[in-house]
């Protein structure tokens, strides 16, 4: 399976890696004070696979965000954040952080999600599409 992998990548002491096969459907900008708090950083890039484009080894720890369909996963020996998964998302998508990527440079980002929360000092000038709220799609409440 490693073969096929076009992404790889993983945390930074090793214990968890990921191979993605394919390319990215989907990589934006969050600027949400959450992710903020997650990751340590003012802003981060979210890189999008179907799950079932992922393999892994190793096993990250996870806990439920503040919205019940999300779910933020990071390495439980070394910290790194590794990726986000929320249910409300169709298809069932994983997005993995741009810092676990082992080529980042190789991932395209293609837009801006909570573009109302952005920092002041954070700046960008790439013509990309800015959203106020999510970029992506939900699935409306079910409940
Ligand atoms: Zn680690
Ligand atoms: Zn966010």
């Amino acid at each position: 399976m490693e073969l096929t992998a076009d992404h790889k990548g993983g945390c930074a002491c090793g214990a968890i890696r990921f191979s993605a096969e394919g390319e990215p459907v989907w990589a934006a900008y969050c600027h949400c004070s959450d992710c903020r708090q997650a990751t340590g950083a003012p802003v981060t890039l979210w890189v999008g696979f179907r799950a079932a484009a992922i393999v892994w080894t190793g096993t990250p720890e996870s806990r439920s965000g503040s919205s019940g369909d999300a779910k933020r996963q990071w390495c439980g020996r070394c910290g790194s954040p590794i990726g986000y998964l929320d249910a409300s998302i169709p298809d069932n998508e994983i997005y993995l952080a741009i810092g676990a990527f082992d080529e980042p440079q190789r991932i395209a980002p293609k837009g801006h999600a909570f573009w109302s929360a952005k920092l002041p000092f954070v700046t960008f000038d790439d013509g990309l599409p800015r959203y106020e709220t999510f970029s992506r799609a939900r699935k409306a409440a079910t409940n």
